[in-house]
């Protein structure tokens, strides 16, 4: 235990953009992190080894990748590796190598990590979102129903968005239409909602599943849809957060991560 080596390794993490952290909440020695050089919410986070209360180090830093999930919660996603201060620079460097390796979710694109159960699983637990789907697919009709069924819809949708054009053109002098909002954030998981004005026509929540990638200061939001079970072209779905409450059935985004409203605009 030395407090001369506590002072290299702390040198070594700041001078390398890492923030020490106030607390730890599992143990007696001081936490750094920073976010990982590529990688989207994902943070370096190293166990430097110092003692809190003495100051000295044990010259072992533990070194690991953690995933930020949608909740904010940090989930570990590679193995912690340990390193003297002589060494740690590099093992650091060894340890945000590793992070190509780590397994993506298919679905919203998150980093996959060990539960305690011992299954590899998605960081954000996105097939909670997903527990009503399982049920409609044991019910499954024939595959000609289904594609029946789906150039029937593909039909009512243009005609939807034919009939939406026109409306919309007709009512362009129409004032008094309500407007509303919502907090849209980049890595939200979301999925959309059919509506007229603001009547809920259909929650598509296990159906259709997207994962923000970025909003604009105007409001467009940029989203990668990782799942579409309804075959919904992907010109009708939402790319914006906010919508008019007019007459028009269309898709409006909601949120599953977190909970959030739309709010009407004065
Ligand atoms: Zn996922």
């Amino acid at each position: 235990m030395s407090k001369v080596i506590a002072k290299q390794i702390d040198h070594i993490l700041r001078g390398d953009k890492f923030i020490r952290h106030k607390k730890n909440a599992k143990g007696s020695t001081a936490i750094y992190s920073r976010n990982h050089p590529t990688a989207k919410f994902v943070r370096v986070v190293v166990d430097s080894g110092i003692d809190l209360t003495s100051g000295k180090a044990s010259n072992q830093a533990g070194i690991k990748l953690v995933y930020i999930n949608r909740a904010k919660s940090w989930r570990v996603i590679t193995t912690e590796i340990f390193a003297t201060a002589k060494k740690l620079a590099s093992t650091i460097k060894t340890q945000e190598a590793a992070e190509k390796f780590v397994k993506t979710c298919k679905h919203c694109k998150a980093k996959k990590f060990t539960a305690k159960t011992g299954n590899v699983v998605c960081s954000n637990a996105c097939w909670t979102a997903w527990a009503g789907k399982k049920k409609s697919e044991k019910t499954t009709k024939k595959s000609s129903q289904k594609v029946a069924a789906k150039s029937s819809r593909k039909k009512t949708a243009q005609k939807m968005t034919q009939s939406a054009v026109k409306k919309s053109s007709q009512r362009k002098g129409q004032k008094n239409l309500q407007r509303f909002t919502q907090e849209i954030l980049p890595g939200d998981l979301v999925t959309i909602e059919k509506h007229e004005g603001t009547k809920l026509l259909q929650d598509l929540t296990g159906s259709i599943l997207g994962i923000v990638q970025y909003v604009s200061k105007l409001g467009s939001v940029k989203t990668i849809w990782t799942a579409n079970s309804v075959d919904l072209p992907e010109w009708l779905l939402p790319t914006r957060n906010a919508y008019v409450a007019d007459a028009i059935p269309s898709y409006r985004f909601k949120v599953l991560s977190r909970q959030v409203e739309w709010v009407k605009v004065a």
